[in-house]
């Protein structure tokens, strides 16, 4: 992957100008829901009709696709509104069914990037075709599963290739249904600037009252598309129902979309910026000056508690470190949680230099 001339601009000739957009249910249910999804889509911005076709999920007796029946069905939608096709492929058989359909784009999904034997399966049954073929992340938050499924499709002479950022899985619930764990996408990013990615804000949000803020991110990140999940009736969707927006609502959401410039462009406001960031770097100077300060306190005091074996963690004194701190940040509209978060990490720092004091090392 490292002479990445070799891959072709696929995105270019799908999406033209805009950025891509793959649009259309999380799961082809009946052919009358499939072709009436598609056909209240029909935009010039939506290139791309997506639509599982086997699901994989993660209990059993969940609904887990129509299977082979929908394939044609997805034939009339290309069909009767020239928009490309794109299905899920988990293993080889589903992979020889979706070249013999003539199914323009086939992704990994997030439960199949994760296993390097059923990727390669479906590597070797794709071997040199000419399909694009789209990598969801693992559900692990692990980079190199990522770019060893890529690895994997980039080895078997593909060359259409993009990659998908859908959130990753979480212990606990949280805001979000999965993690998006941004840093992990922005590492793929720059390490491989020519592959395009692609957001799936419906994936990572779960709900679809933050799709559009999620697309809105990816597209400042400057992700080259988007996966949002279609449904002409979502409410009564057979999976994931609460993610997915009807074809008016993506319009909408396609309209407000906005591509912000990633650069200042007058001269007059250049040398405003100019300034406050000169401003900010003597401070941020004056801050880590502040805070080596800070932690040698901490170390002459880490040198007294290893002559009187005093324990290095005294809590009462960090509980009121921090009650000071919170009543004065906020005094100052400082956030609660940013308070937390930056003094929990000076203390730990301080601890952690102590402690080395104190154990001698
Ligand atoms: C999907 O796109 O419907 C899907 C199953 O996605 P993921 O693999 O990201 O969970
Ligand atoms: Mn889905």
């Amino acid at each position: 992957m490292n002479n990445e001339k070799k891959l072709n601009h696929w995105l270019q000739d799908i999406a033209g100008d805009y950025p891509l957009m793959i649009a259309g249910p999380c799961s082809a249910e009946t052919e009358e829901q499939v072709l009436e999804t598609a056909l209240k889509m029909v935009d010039k911005r939506v290139q791309v009709y997506r639509a599982g076709v086997w699901k994989p999920r993660t209990r059993p007796g969940s609904f887990e696709g129509v299977g082979e029946k929908a394939l044609p069905w997805l034939k009339r939608v290309k069909e009767e509104t020239g928009m490309k096709i794109a299905i899920e492929i988990a293993n080889a058989e589903h992979a020889r069914l979706a070249l013999q359909y003539d199914v323009d784009i086939l992704w990994i999904g997030a439960r199949t990037s994760v296993n390097p034997f059923a990727v390669q399966e479906i590597a070797d049954a794709i071997k040199g075709s000419d399909k694009v073929i789209l990598i969801k992340n693992p559900i692990n938050p692990d980079l190199s599963l990522w770019i060893g499924a890529v690895e994997r499709f980039y080895q078997a002479g593909m060359t259409n290739i993009g990659v998908i950022h859908r959130g990753f899985s979480r212990f606990r619930a949280g805001e979000y249904r999965n993690d998006p764990n941004w840093q992990i996408a922005l590492d793929f990013k720059s390490k491989y600037p020519n592959i395009p990615m692609i957001i799936d804000p419906s994936h990572i949000c779960g709900r679809r009252d933050c799709i559009y803020d999620m697309a809105q991110t990816g597209l400042d990140l400057q992700y080259q598309g988007f996966m949002i999940e279609t449904h002409i009736n979502p409410d009564e969707a057979w999976s994931d129902a609460k993610q997915q927006v009807t074809p008016t609502a993506l319009l909408k959401i396609i309209d407000k979309l906005c591509l912000r410039k990633q650069e200042f462009q007058d001269p007059e406001t250049i040398d405003k910026i100019a300034f406050y960031r000169s401003q900010i770097n003597q401070l941020d100077d004056e801050l880590l000056k502040l805070l080596t300060e800070r932690m040698k306190m901490a170390e002459e005091i880490g040198k007294i508690k290893q002559q009187k074996s005093v324990a290095v963690l005294q809590s009462n004194r960090w509980d009121e470190i921090m009650h000071k701190m919170l009543e004065k940040g906020s005094n100052l509209g400082l956030s609660e949680k940013f308070i937390n978060r930056l003094f929990k990490a000076i203390h730990q720092e301080s601890i952690d230099k102590q402690e080395k004091i104190v154990k001698n090392t």
